[in-house]
């Protein structure tokens, strides 16, 4: 008798579409139901309000948010360690950056009053936060050691 993998809710990238993938199978490179993209990028995905929604609400993995904005030194330079951490830390976690500018409710509902500041979400639930930039190898370690709700 094997245990049944459990199935998880995963929101695609590219059309924002919910698919339904068995845990074990994550990392075999599922590709969407709909728009046949793959769910899984090795890139963190920029969220408006909808894809947010989606990803972060809907889907069933903990998703990583980087709150930036453009004219932010500071998250600049944390992006190359961002999209390094992204594909660390892929399938498990979700990596997303939200630009406070753009999506200014996001910001506000979240109240970002700093940047870049990280924040990881399951199930629609703030877990942890962390205000300031930091290394790849920081990031992913941040993740990690977080306990999902
Ligand atoms: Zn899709």
């Amino acid at each position: 008798m094997t245990a049944s993998s459990p199935v998880l809710q995963i929101a695609c990238p590219g059309c924002h579409a919910l698919n339904r993938v068995p845990a074990a199978r994550l990392a075999d490179g599922p590709v969407c139901g709909r728009c046949k993209a793959p769910l899984f990028t090795g890139h963190p995905l920029a969220l408006d309000e909808a894809g947010f929604a989606r990803h972060v609400e809907q889907g069933d993995l903990p998703v990583l948010v980087d709150f930036w904005a453009p004219w932010c030194g500071p998250c600049r330079m944390m992006a190359p360690h961002f999209e390094t951490a992204a594909a660390r830390l892929e399938p498990a976690y979700r990596l997303a950056k939200v630009d406070t500018d753009a999506v200014p409710a996001l910001g506000a509902r979240y109240a970002i009053r700093s940047i870049p500041t990280l924040a990881l979400f399951h199930h629609g639930r703030e877990i942890a936060r962390h205000s300031g930039a930091m290394g790849a190898a920081d990031i992913e370690r941040w993740a990690r050691s977080q306990r999902l709700g």
